[in-house]
C-alpha cells in the first residue's frame, strides 16, 4: 500500500526561496576581490539569482548545460551555486589549485558552455586562452567599471544581470536531475567527477543543519574557509539559509592574520576548514594574546585534526568539531559533536574523543571490511578499508564506467580508500588513507598516529610521515619535519612517541623541510614528498 502524500520534487533553489522569506535579516558578507566588504541579504542574493538565470539564459544557457566557476567564497559564487542550478543548469566548479593541465581537462570532460571566474584568475584564463574550447562563455565576476583590458573578450557579470527581471519562472525538474559537479584529484590518474543531483544536495543540507546546530543555527555567523570551488565548502552554502545563519566569505585572504582580522570585524561565531589553515590561525591568535571574540566552534576536516591543536582550541575555550568527509559524498560523512551522555567526561577524555573522527550523520551508512570484503566488528580494535553508503554518496563518477566499477562493491557501497576502526560508541577513527599506510615487516603503522605525536612536539611546527622502501623490513617510517626555531633530535621525538608506540614502529630517520608541499585540496602532498625523498637512505638499510 502507497502512502498518500503529495510529491514535490527536492529543488536546490527552493532552499534561498525560504531563507529569503523566512530569514530575510540573515545573508552573506563578502571580501571582494575587488578590495571592500559587500553585504546582501538573502532575500537580495534570490532576486540576484533570478537575474542571473535570466542572463545566462540570454547567452544561451540550457538546462543540462553545465558552466563553471573559478571563484573564490563570495556573494557571486554563491548566486551562481543557486542561479545556475535553479535554471537546470549544472554548476561546476574548478579549483584553481589545479595544474593547467587538469583544469583544461575537466573542462573538457564536463562539457562546459560558459566560464565565470573571479578578477584574481584572469591572468591564468590570458595563459590558457588558446587551448580553451571553442564557443566557452569567458565570464568576469565583476562590474563594469572593474573590468580589466585584456586580449580575452569577457562578458561581464553585473552587465547579465543589469535589467534583468527579478522573478525567475523556476522550472519544476525531476529531483535526480544533475545540479551542481566537482573533480576529485587522485594521485593518479585524470580527476573524477561527482555529479550532484537535486536530491542529494537538498537532503545534505537538512543532515548537516541536524547534525552541526553549535555551527548552524538562526543568527550564527559563519566563515567557511573551506572553498566553494571544492567540496561545495562541505555544503554550507546550503545548510547555512536553511537555518538562517549568515555566511561570511573570506574572498582570497586565507592566512591567520586576515581572517583574524575578518572574524573580530564581522563578530564570527563558527569556522570551517582544513587543518592548514588553522595552523596559522593558532599562530595569529598567540601573536595577538587572544581568540577572535566571538568564535564558539571551529570545524575541522580534510585531514586529521592534531591532538595538539585540539587542545589548543579548546583551552581557548573554542569548541572543536572533528569531522571527516570526502568530494564523493557531497561531502559531509561523519562529525564529532560529542552527545549528551558524554558530558561527564573529563577533558582528556572529551580530547580523546575529538581525536577521532566523530560518528555518522543521519543518511550515511560505514562498514569497514578485511582484505576479502568480510565485514569487520565496529569494536575499536578491527581495522579495515571503510566503505560508505546513502542518499548524498555517488553511485559512480560522471562520464567515467572504469573508474565506477572500481569504486563501488558489490553491495553497491562505495570503497573511500581510508583504513579505519569504529568503536563501540559509533565513533570512526581514520588510521590513513590505504596507500600511506606503511607496512613494516607485515605490519601495518599509521603514519596520521605517529604525525599526532611529533606535532605536540614544542619544537616542531608542522610534520609528516612517510614509508620509504627498506630491503629488509619492506617500508620503514620517515619523518618530515618542519621545525620552529630550535630544531628537535630525533631522539626527543622517540621519547614522546614512546609513551604511545612500540620500539618498532617508531620513525627510523628525520629530515627538515621550510615547509610541507600541498595537494589542490589543502592536505599534505605525501606522493610529492615520497618522491623528494625517493634516494633518501634510512640508516640501517645501506
Ligand atoms: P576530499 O575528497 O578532497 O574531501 O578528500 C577526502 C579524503 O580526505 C578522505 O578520503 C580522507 O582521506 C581525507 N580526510 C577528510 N577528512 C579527514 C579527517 N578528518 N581525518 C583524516 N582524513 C580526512
Amino acid at each position: 500500500m502507497q502512502g498518500m502524500m503529495m510529491h514535490i520534487p527536492l529543488r536546490i533553489i527552493e532552499i534561498l526561496r525560504y531563507a529569503a522569506e523566512a530569514h530575510p535579516g540573515a545573508g552573506i558578507v563578502s571580501v571582494r576581490t575587488e578590495g571592500d566588504i559587500h553585504r546582501e541579504t538573502y532575500a537580495e542574493a534570490y532576486q540576484r539569482a533570478a537575474q542571473l538565470a535570466h542572463g545566462l539564459a540570454g547567452i544561451g544557457i540550457a538546462p543540462g548545460d553545465r558552466v563553471a566557476t573559478l571563484a573564490w567564497n563570495g556573494y557571486r559564487h554563491f548566486e551562481l551555486y543557486y542561479a545556475v542550478s535553479g535554471m537546470g543548469a549544472v554548476c561546476h566548479t574548478i579549483n584553481p589549485r589545479l595544474s593547467a593541465e587538469q583544469m583544461l581537462y575537466i573542462i573538457q570532460h564536463a562539457g562546459d558552455r560558459a566560464l565565470c571566474v573571479d578578477l584574481t584568475f584572469v591572468p591564468l584564463i590570458e595563459a590558457l586562452a588558446e587551448h580553451l574550447p571553442d564557443g566557452l562563455r569567458l565570464i568576469l565576476m565583476t562590474d563594469r567599471a572593474h573590468m580589466p583590458e585584456s586580449k580575452v573578450d569577457f562578458l561581464c557579470y553585473e552587465e547579465l544581470l543589469d535589467g534583468q527581471s527579478t522573478d525567475y519562472d523556476w522550472p519544476v525538474m525531476d529531483e535526480n536531475d544533475a545540479a551542481a559537479l566537482c573533480y576529485t584529484s587522485g594521485t593518479t590518474g585524470n580527476p573524477k567527477g561527482a555529479l550532484y543531483s537535486h536530491r542529494s544536495t537538498v537532503l545534505h543540507a537538512m543532515q548537516l543543519a541536524l547534525t552541526i546546530p553549535r555551527s548552524l543555527h538562526e543568527g550564527a555567523r559563519i566563515l567557511p574557509v573551506v572553498p566553494m570551488f571544492h567540496v561545495n565548502s562541505w555544503g554550507l552554502p546550503y545548510a547555512a539559509p536553511i537555518v538562517g545563519a549568515s555566511l561570511v566569505m573570506p574572498g582570497g585572504k586565507l592566512d591567520g592574520a586576515s581572517l583574524w582580522d575578518l572574524m573580530e570585524a564581522e563578530q564570527v561565531t563558527a569556522s570551517w576548514g582544513v587543518p592548514t589553515v588553522w595552523l596559522g590561525l593558532r599562530a595569529e591568535i598567540g601573536t595577538r594574546g587572544q581568540a577572535p571574540a566571538a568564535l564558539d566552534q571551529v570545524v575541522i576536516g580534510g585531514s586529521a585534526a592534531p591532538r595538539s591543536m585540539i587542545e589548543g582550541f579548546e583551552k581557548l575555550g573554542i569548541d572543536v568539531c572533528h569531522a571527516w568527509g570526502m568530494t564523493e559524498m557531497s561531502p559531509v560523512g561523519t562529525h564529532g559533536q560529542l552527545s549528551a551522555s558524554m558530558d561527564g567526561l573529563d577533558l582528556k577524555e572529551k580530547i580523546d574523543r575529538k581525536c577521532k573522527q566523530g560518528r555518522r550523520i543521519f543518511g550515511v551508512d560505514l562498514k569497514i571490511v578485511d582484505e576479502h570484503g568480510a565485514r569487520l566488528p565496529h569494536d575499536g580494535k578491527a581495522v579495515g578499508e571503510l566503505y560508505v553508503r546513502g542518499n548524498a554518496i555517488i553511485s559512480g563518477y560522471f562520464n567515467n564506467p572504469e573508474a565506477s566499477e572500481a569504486a563501488m562493491d558489490a553491495e553497491g557501497w562505495f570503497g573511500t580508500g581510508d583504513v579505519a576502526s569504529i568503536d563501540p560508541h559509533g565513533f570512526l577513527y581514520i588510521q590513513d588513507r590505504a596507500k600511506d599506510l606503511i607496512k613494516s615487516g607485515g605490519e601495518w603503522i599509521s603514519s596520521i598516529d605517529l604525525e599526532n605525536i611529533a606535532m605536540a612536539h614544542p619544537k616542531v611546527a608542522n610534520c609528516a610521515v612517510i614509508a620509504l622502501p627498506h630491503p629488509k623490513w619492506d617500508e620503514r617510517p620517515l619523518l618530515v619535519v618542519v621545525p620552529k626555531e630550535d630544531k628537535p633530535t630525533l631522539g626527543e621525538i622517540h621519547d614522546m612517541m614512546l609513551e604511545h608506540f612500540a620500539k618498532w614502529q617508531l620513525p627510523d630517520d628525520m629530515v627538515f623541510v621550510d615547509e610541507l608541499p600541498l595537494t589542490a585540496t589543502g592536505k599534505v602532498s605525501k606522493l610529492t614528498l615520497r618522491e623528494r625523498f625517493a634516494d633518501h637512505v634510512l640508516p640501517d638499510a645501506g
